[in-house]
């Protein structure tokens, strides 16, 4: 018969591989982070630089990256201007609405990212093989989930996951913003995102 001693010792172990995953996901989170201070740009304006290369069109906006970044609006704001100032970033119309001020890389931000220091990271994650990569993308996408869940948010996602996402023999059509999508734009990230239940 297994006993109670042996229970506790499993849930105490199960404890200690999430608690030392989640403290591997900070570790990588921070170096990732102090990758991005490099050069000329602080690591706020990398991550913007990062963001609106990234992201689609109804999410091109300081909202928008505020939420990403998890950041105040005034804070985020002021990381778009310094790099509006700088030429890295232009401002646009919506189409949709003719209101809201979306924003744009110029081709010079865009040579900046061809340096981007973050890409250290990226190159030490694509050194795991397919599967290996697959199989971690899962996990941690589901460790995403589980923390929305838990804290009662959405986070930004990448389209192609999108509960939204409406697929009708390859035409593609966002549900929520009832507008068709080109299969470019499945690769993009949203702030609309929600994960499929
Ligand atoms: S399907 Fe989802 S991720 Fe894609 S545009 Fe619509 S809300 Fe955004």
């Amino acid at each position: 018969m297994v006993s109670k001693r042996y229970y506790q010792m499993m849930h105490q172990a199960a404890n200690d591989g999430a608690r030392e995953l989640a403290e591997l996901l900070l570790q990588l989170g921070r170096a990732a982070y102090a990758e991005g201070a490099g050069g000329d740009l602080s690591a706020a304006q990398w991550a913007a630089l990062r963001y609106f290369a990234r992201a689609n069109r109804f999410s091109r906006t300081v909202s928008g990256f505020a939420e990403f970044h998890a950041t105040t609006r005034g804070t985020a704001s002021q990381t778009v201007k310094s790099l509006v100032n700088r030429g890295f970033l232009e401002r646009a119309r919506s189409e949709r609405d003719g209101r809201s001020v979306l924003f744009k890389l110029t081709q010079s931000a865009r040579r900046h990212l061809r340096q981007d220091p973050f890409d250290a990271l990226v190159r030490a994650a694509g050194r795991l093989n397919k599967r290996q990569l697959n199989d971690v993308t899962g996990e941690l996408r589901r460790v995403g989930q589980y923390l929305e869940v838990e804290r009662d948010t959405a986070t930004v996602g990448r389209c192609e996951r999108c509960g939204h996402l409406l697929d009708d023999r390859g035409e593609y059509r966002c549900g929520l913003m009832e507008e068709p999508l080109a299969e470019v734009e499945l690769r993009e990230i949203c702030v609309r995102y929600r994960a499929r239940s």
